[in-house]
């Protein structure tokens, strides 16, 4: 089977693992886009983040669309502001998502240029954090407040690599923190 095929499964309950009874393709997706390894890289990306963020046995349909519509798009429409969109909304959908309307300390909504990672919030010049530019924090607010088509029609530019790099690091901690508050141990 393709990486990133949508399928319908039959399983049958097991105590570990589950066996697949009977399985039909709902959605090739991205057969033949091994080529494009840009889109190859994201839509693995992607799988494995909802794969990392998500307990396992537990039916979640928000989650799911995201993961098959973003399949989809990857495939039909790329833009260098989608990956990043997909997993800010991922994130966002688990309750993990991050506060970017105004600076977290002082709470004005202009001048938001820096971003703290340990509270996941957007700052001002004057409050602290690390340095991030307007735009990124911009193009998070409207991924956020669902407007992900605006964000993916802007030409793409040096925003769209720094947008990508800010949520990864979200991705990378918020998974971080759920393997260690489910008690697993992560290798220094
Ligand atoms: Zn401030």
């Amino acid at each position: 089977m393709q990486v990133s095929a949508e399928v319908d499964v039959m399983l049958w309950r097991g105590r570990d693992l589950d066996t697949v009874v009977q399985a039909a393709l709902v959605e090739p997706n991205l057969i033949g886009l091994e080529i494009d390894l840009k889109a190859y890289q994201a839509a693995c990306e992607l799988i494995e983040t909802v794969d990392r963020l998500t307990p396992d046995r537990q039916p979640n349909p928000n989650v799911y669309r995201l993961l098959a519509t973003g399949l989809r798009m990857i495939a039909q429409e790329w833009s260098p502001y989608l990956l990043g969109s997909l997993l800010l909304r991922l994130l966002q959908l688990e309750g993990y998502a991050p506060m970017v309307e105004a600076c977290a300390v002082c709470g004005r909504s202009d001048q938001l240029e820096r971003f703290d990672f340990a509270s996941h919030s957007a700052r001002c010049s004057g409050c602290g954090g690390e340095p991030v530019s307007p735009a990124v924090i911009k193009i998070a607010q409207r991924v956020l407040a669902s407007q992900v088509r605006e964000v993916l029609a802007q030409p793409s530019g040096a925003a769209a690599s720094e947008f990508e790099a800010l949520v990864a690091r979200l991705v990378a901690e918020q998974a971080g923190r759920r393997l260690r508050s489910a008690g697993i141990r992560l290798a220094p």
